[in-house]
């Protein structure tokens, strides 16, 4: 239930690795057969990434992470762009990855305007051509939202940017496969993807940077990905994120079609099950796979703990990963109070998952938030 988190690893794309990690241990840049042999899976793994979001396969390069991706689309774009202006233009409600590198950027004399989103966690198109400046270069908005799932208005946001002349970067590691993408279609100029979110492997990534797109790379010391990226590729991380892209997007349609079902049977159940809980994020325009919910008068972390016990692995939006116990900044740009957000629960679904496991879940949630919510000192019944 912690799909948003990691994925399991598929078997099918293990065994595509299998190969690079065993006897084909070639480094990619090298001349002789080993080497050649290793660049060819890169190049397959690249035409598999290319061909899953509707790109050429000059225009992937592949990082070590989703988090990378963003950190080389935004710095690198912004370093190389910066005599055309210093203005970005994001979202309160994006990844750390994003936020945290503009307000690096930020501290180096960029700006950056961050848009407020509505209670569904969403900007407009409008929004963002208000906050259009002389100085601006770049518009970074997410596809998919993380914790609340929320499906932003990428196509309309893209046409705006083209038609101003705004590169376009997307956040779309939690989008891609799971909602249809083709960065054409919807004039994206860099896209950012993680293997692991896929059931492909941790620890490889991939940008999209559309022809013409000009940016600085932020890890240098050789020729690799086309000077955009430099260290010896991690060939068997690439190979399962070229399989991983390719069987997702292929299964997509049915894989979604059934994740939904289960979603809404997850939602609908715990909304008529358990007494004062609400729903965050939109109830139709979320990913397949996103439950949040707000779980009034107890703590995201004490629930998480008691689902744990019971074999349940899920997410709270006041995850203290830092140590810190803010509420998620997600939940409160919404506007959700502090005591509401800090009660909330993220179940994320992938295809892997089953109608038992929905079944089991529906069975221990409410008996777990009764139990809470009879300790707890905010209730009374
Ligand atoms: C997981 C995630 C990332 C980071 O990807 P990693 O490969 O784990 O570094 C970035 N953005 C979003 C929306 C994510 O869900």
């Amino acid at each position: 239930m912690d799909n948003a988190a990691t994925t399991a690893l598929s078997g099918e794309v293990l065994n595509a690795m299998m190969p690079v990690m065993t006897e084909c241990f070639g480094n990619a840049s090298s001349i002789h057969a080993y080497g050649r042999e290793a660049a060819a899976y890169v190049e397959k793994a690249r035409a598999q990434v290319a061909a899953a979001i509707g790109a050429a396969p000059s225009e992937i390069v592949f990082t070590g992470s989703g988090t990378e991706a963003d950190n080389l689309a935004i710095h690198g774009y912004a370093l190389r762009n910066k005599k055309r202006g210093n203005h970005i233009i994001t979202t309160t409600v994006e990844h750390h990855a994003v936020l945290h590198t503009c307000e690096a950027l930020e501290k180096q004399g960029y700006e950056v305007t961050y848009l407020p989103v509505d209670e569904y966690g969403l900007v407009t198109k409008e929004q963002v051509e208000a906050a259009i400046k002389e100085n601006t270069i770049l518009v970074s908005i997410m596809f998919a939202n993380n914790e609340v799932g929320s499906i932003m208005p990428i196509e309309e946001i893209g046409k705006l940017c083209r038609e101003r002349k705004i590169a376009f970067h997307t956040d779309a590691v939690q989008a891609v496969c799971h909602v249809p993408i083709d960065v054409n279609a919807m004039n994206i100029d860099m896209l950012s993807i993680s293997a692991h979110k896929i059931h492909g492997p941790k620890g490889v990534g991939a940008l999209y940077v559309r022809k013409g797109i000009l940016i600085e790379p932020l890890i240098v010391g050789g020729a690799q990905e086309k000077r955009k990226r430099a260290g010896t590729e991690n060939v068997a991380g690439i190979v399962g994120l070229g399989a991983a892209i390719e069987i997702g997007v292929r299964e997509m349609p049915n894989a979604m079609a059934k994740v939904k079902a289960l979603r809404d049977r997850l939602i609908d159940g715990i909304l008529s099950a358990i007494p004062e809980v609400k729903l965050n994020g939109h109830r139709e325009n979320r990913l397949p796979g996103n439950v949040n919910v707000s779980i009034r008068y107890i703590e995201g972390e004490a629930i998480l703990l008691m689902l744990d016990i019971n074999g349940i692995a899920a997410s709270s939006g006041s995850a203290c990963t830092s140590g810190s116990l803010d509420p998620s900044h997600v939940l409160l740009s919404m506007g959700i109070p502090h005591e509401i957000a800090h009660g909330s629960l993220r179940l994320s679904l992938s295809d892997y998952n089953t109608d038992e496991d929905v079944d089991y879940v529906l069975s221990k949630l409410p008996e777990v938030v009764a139990k809470l919510r009879k300790m707890s000192p905010l209730y009374n019944g």
